[in-house]
């Protein structure tokens, strides 16, 4: 089984859509069950809608999954098995205030050396619990040797127990903490690969640490993918707007386009334009980068031109809100001087606005209105060019360029007799 285990915090991050695709293919190539974790037990970072938000993403990129589970509503397991550690002696009721071991770890900043749990609470005898009557939280107790495991795209890693040290299971509200609820559901869910950002390699010996306590054998696989870094090589963060899987969508890059930048990102692949589908046939995580590549929006504007034109054109004319496959044909027309469907809408929607040419066309423009307005059907830009050169008496350039205005509402752009294919039916609207 393969998990996609994102949090239900903010808008979704194009590194965690990037997990989520890898573990799709993934899937699929080992024939597994893949389901989405909504990850909702903090509760005061959690933002209302966005469970179904990112839902809805995962819809449009074509990632299917078998199940979605709410974390919060495995929270009795997650107590069972603190309590089993509870009682195994493998945890401890910690009470330790907020300000004292915030004094401790201010403590250790002054003298140079990284804070750990002290175990104080540790030492406690049952009685000593019994009789405290102040809210504790439940610490795991840290191992007695290194903790390692092998990762498929950056290798060996090994933790010593300090590294890991005691940390908390359970709060004080009996809620448990990301570490502990991840560590429950991945053995409850029988996950056998983890697919996660590398924000998270810290976090493995502690979640296998959980793992070996409760007595779970079975071995879980682990891949951690580099982050994607901005221009300036530093990590992509909320200030890059493309971060945002939201804002590219909104920018009218293709799911189709996105995707195959994201599975292209610090890959090696036998090709550079791809679908989804097809990564599923040659998709290896062994070729992915142990590194950190940067995002390149130019790159990712090139791949949306090659999927526009991929796509058929009834189809990308329903992206851009037209139900008729002249309009998408027209839009393709305009993938050599526009990126993504919102440009691409523009150009669309200039062709169908009323038009008011510059001062020096304007005569010769309204010449030619006039006479698209009177002019029958052409099949054929020749002969509808041929009607308007008579009728108006105007050619080379006093034709051309107000002819493209009366059309398009633009001075440049693709060729007019290719643009005439596709709006020769749609004159009187494109001509008012
Ligand atoms: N909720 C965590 C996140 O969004 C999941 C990490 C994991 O996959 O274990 O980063």
């Amino acid at each position: 089984m393969f998990r996609f285990a994102p949090s239900p915090t903010g808008d979704m991050h194009i590194g965690n859509l990037k997990v989520a695709i890898l573990n799709y293919i993934l899937a699929k190539q080992n024939d597994e069950k893949f389901i989405i974790r909504i990850e909702d037990t903090d509760k005061e970072r959690n933002i209302e809608g966005k469970d179904r938000e990112i839902l809805e993403i995962l819809d449009k990129f074509d990632i299917k999954y078998d199940n979605v589970i709410y974390q919060s509503h495995n929270l009795k397991f997650h107590q069972q098995f603190a309590s089993q550690l509870l009682m195994e002696r493998k945890a401890f009721a910690c009470f330790c205030s907020e300000e004292e071991l915030e004094r401790k770890r201010e403590e250790a900043k002054k003298r140079k050396i990284a804070y750990r749990y002290d175990g104080t609470c540790e030492k406690l005898s049952d009685a000593e619990v019994l009789n405290n009557e102040k809210p504790f939280v439940v610490r795991i107790k840290k191992p007695t040797h290194p903790i390692s495991f092998k990762d498929e795209i950056k290798g060996e890693f090994t933790f010593e127990p300090d590294d890991i040290d005691s940390f908390v299971i359970l709060r004080r509200d009996k809620t448990p903490t990301y570490n502990f609820a991840c560590a429950i559901d991945d053995m409850l869910n029988d996950i056998s690969f983890v697919i996660r950002g590398e924000d998270h390699i810290s976090n493995t010996p502690k979640q296998i640490l959980i793992r070996n306590y409760i007595g779970y054998d079975k071995e879980i696989k682990y891949a951690h993918l580099p982050i994607i870094l901005n221009k300036e090589g530093k990590k992509m963060s909320k200030r890059d707007k493309a971060s945002s899987v939201k804002w590219l969508l909104e920018e009218g890059f293709l799911p189709e386009a996105i995707t195959n930048y994201l599975i292209l990102l610090g890959n090696k692949t036998p090709k550079e334009i791809f679908t989804l589908k097809e990564a599923i046939e040659w998709f290896d995580i062994k070729n992915l980068s142990k590194s950190s590549a940067k995002f390149d929006l130019d790159k990712l504007r090139f791949l949306n031109r090659e999927h526009i034109k991929m796509l058929d054109s009834l189809n990308l004319a329903k992206r851009i809100g037209y139900h008729d496959k002249d309009i998408g044909d027209l839009a393709k027309l305009y993938t050599e001087e526009a990126s993504t469907l919102k440009e691409i809408k523009e150009k669309i929607s200039k062709i169908f606005s009323s038009k008011t040419p510059p001062l020096e066309f304007k005569e010769n423009f309204d010449k030619i209105v006039e006479s698209i307005k009177k002019a029958p059907h052409f099949e054929e830009f020749d002969d509808f060019k041929k009607y308007i050169t008579e009728t108006t008496s105007l050619k080379g350039k006093n034709l051309f360029k107000p002819l493209r205005i009366a059309l398009t509402g633009e001075e440049h752009g693709p060729n007019l007799s290719d643009i005439y294919a596709h709006i020769k039916n749609y004159l009187p609207e494109i001509v008012k």
